[in-house]
């Protein structure tokens, strides 16, 4: 059987690498001249600066993402955080444990946990961020902003249960020795290993259909046949190359910025929650899990949500003052700042408003965060893979 896999991102690589173990055969169709789409890094002055991700695993090694690197094969190290988060409130890192938060807070949780499934009260947390303590607010706030470029009035209750769920299950993150780039390439070499191939600068143009199935896709305006199509564009880009109107979603977008310091500044592998400051959602450093991500002192990166890609630039000032706030007394200088929106941005889909893997097309498939599985960022885009390949390969 002949798979065509429509983008080289983190979902068509994971597809890409469990069907060609499969002995399917496997032909990886990437637009750009690299693969791994945002969740690569390209070396620049010394630092890995990535395209997307901060080089961080949500659920660190037993997560769905590390639980399915390990099975596909992959020699991929994840160090988990430690601590997993801390507060800088006032000038002073916090650790943040269960015990941070207010007994009278946790009892609120259960309040609406129980409307919940009872009574199916399902509101944005924007409407239960007014019950809580001002520590709790602003973690919840910063968390959000950090995990998934949101703010409370954009997700509901029962996805921030999932959520809480997956961390109580799994922990909270890691980072791959390597960085992304370590986790594509491993799962290249595999591809590579079983006669599958990855063509760079090759965009797919267009998907050809019958009835409800798809017969073809065009590339450098040749049409080339194939038995099944998984596309890692998200549904509404998928749309576009069958002809139809983009679906209408909200993605969520954000800003990122990468610093070079000589000393490290929060000195540890867990994230660092800016409570002093407005927009700078967190920070990591990940140069201190793996030095070799910056080839003269340390990595950080900083990312702030945003609402709306005509705020950017004016965000982007507002984010450098609250750096140099925050980075007082620290010799500092950012080398790169991304910001991610509209085909390139932090989520394809907002958390929680994903539409899964299926699409009206019988042998057509979407992977990737624009179908993630019920978890967040990769550990959603590879369960979302684990669902495809459960379902549909058997
Ligand atoms: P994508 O990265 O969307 O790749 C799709 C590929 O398809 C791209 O390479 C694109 O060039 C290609 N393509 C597009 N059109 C075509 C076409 N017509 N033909 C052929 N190829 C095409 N997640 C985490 O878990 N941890 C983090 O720390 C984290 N931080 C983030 C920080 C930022 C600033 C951003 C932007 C994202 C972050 N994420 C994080 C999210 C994570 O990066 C993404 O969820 C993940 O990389 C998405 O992978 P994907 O499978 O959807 O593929």
């Amino acid at each position: 059987m002949r798979v065509a896999i429509i983008g080289a991102g983190l979902g068509g690589l994971l597809s890409a690498s469990i069907l060609s173990e499969k002995g399917y055969a496997v032909d990886v169709y990437e637009k750009l001249g690299f693969y791994g789409g945002r969740f690569t890094s390209i070396k620049y002055r010394g630092f890995e600066i990535s395209t997307g991700a901060l080089h961080m695993i949500p659920h660190g090694r037993r997560g769905p993402l590390g639980k399915m690197l390990k099975r596909i094969g992959t020699d991929v190290e994840i160090v988990d955080s430690k601590p997993e988060g801390v507060a800088l409130q006032n000038g002073e890192m916090i650790e943040i444990r269960s015990s941070s938060f207010p007994r009278k807070t946790k009892l609120k949780y259960f309040k609406w946990l129980i409307g919940y499934k009872i009574f199916g009260i399902d509101r944005t947390m924007d409407e239960y961020a007014r019950e809580m303590d001002d520590f709790t607010l602003k973690f919840f706030e910063k968390f959000l902003g950090w995990s998934l470029s949101i703010y409370p009035d954009q997700i509901k209750f029962s996805d921030i249960y999932e959520i809480y769920k997956r961390v109580l299950k799994y922990g909270g993150p890691g980072i791959p020795i390597g960085g992304c780039k370590k986790v594509v390439t491993e799962l290249a070499e595999i591809i590579k290993s079983n006669d599958g191939n990855i063509y760079l600068k090759k965009p797919v143009e267009k998907l050809i259909y019958e009835n409800k199935e798809i017969r073809s896709l065009k590339v450098d305006g040749e049409e080339k046949h194939y038995d099944i199509f998984i596309s890692n564009i998200g549904h509404s880009l998928t749309r576009e190359l069958l002809g139809f109107s983009r679906q209408d979603v909200v993605e969520s977008r954000g800003i990122k910025y990468s610093i070079a310091l000589k000393e490290p500044f929060i000195g540890h592998t867990g994230i660092c929650f800016p409570f002093d400051v407005e927009k700078i959602s967190g920070m990591n450093e990940v140069t201190n899990a793996d030095p070799s991500l910056a080839e003269n002192g340390h990595l950080l990166m900083a990312h702030q949500p945003v609402r709306h890609p005509a705020q950017i630039k004016d965000e982007i000032k507002a984010g450098i003052a609250e750096l140099k706030e925050v980075l007082k007394g620290h010799e500092y200088e950012i080398i790169a700042i991304q910001s991610y929106h509209n085909d390139w941005p932090v989520n394809r889909v907002m958390s929680g408003k994903d539409t899964g893997y299926q699409t009206e097309f019988r042998n057509l498939f979407v992977v990737g965060d624009g179908a993630k599985g019920k978890d967040i960022e990769v550990d959603g885009v590879a369960l979302g893979v684990a669902n495809l390949m459960r379902e549909e390969f058997g």
